[in-house]
Formats: structure tokens, C-alpha cells, sequence
């Protein structure tokens, strides 16, 4: 190993959120939130009775869901605190909620 291999693992190591819970290393990890990403409007209610479409690993104290309301799409954040914080945001169509589900998991909108 190199000194700047020695350098660079923990720095890598750095950028990724570490798990907070037992991780089922199944479901994608959001990265973090960017300091210029676009603020989206949550509400504390969906749009109505939803099935979940999409999730993100339930290790971390925030995860999100991408959910169907009747064929619109909605993101569904879930705070794990006690008791557990609800949020919902959008009411888009499928291409759109995919690409807004996209940049919430890539910290470009929260
Ligand atoms: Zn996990």
C-alpha cells in the first residue's frame, strides 16, 4: 500500500453516511443533502392510500419511500424518532417522480 492509499480510505470512508442501525445492505443509501439543493414542500399527509414503490434503507434515522397514490407520485420521508416524524412531498407523474426521486437520493433536493 502506498502513503496515498493511506490517505484517501479514510477520506472515502468520510463521505458515506455510516449506518446507524443493523444495515440489511439491500436498499441504497441517500448521500448526503448538498448545501444548494433545491428545498422541496412537505406536508404532514399524502395524498391518500399509497403502496410503496421505492424505498431507501431503513439503517439510516431518515429514510424515503417513493409511493403511488392512484397513479400519482408521491415521496414519503420517514424520521425514526420516538415517536416517528412523517413527510410527503410532490404529486407528479412517473417520469417526473423519478427524476425528482433521483435527486433526493443524491442530495440535490430534500
Ligand atoms: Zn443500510
Amino acid at each position: 500500500m502506498t502513503a496515498v492509499d493511506g490517505e484517501l480510505r479514510p477520506l472515502a470512508r468520510d463521505l458515506v453516511e455510516p449506518p446507524e442501525w443493523d444495515c440489511p445492505g439491500i436498499s441504497v443509501h441517500p448521500g448526503r443533502a448538498l448545501r444548494n439543493r433545491e428545498r422541496l414542500n412537505w406536508q404532514d399527509q399524502p395524498r391518500g392510500r399509497y403502496r410503496v414503490v421505492e424505498h431507501t434503507c431503513c439503517c439510516q434515522a431518515v429514510f424515503y419511500e417513493l409511493i403511488c397514490v392512484g397513479g400519482i407520485y408521491q415521496v414519503h420521508k420517514v424520521i425514526q424518532s420516538d415517536p416517528p416524524e412523517h413527510a410527503y412531498t410532490g404529486g407528479w407523474r412517473n417520469d417526473e417522480a423519478r427524476h425528482w426521486w433521483m435527486r433526493i437520493l443524491m442530495g440535490s433536493a430534500r
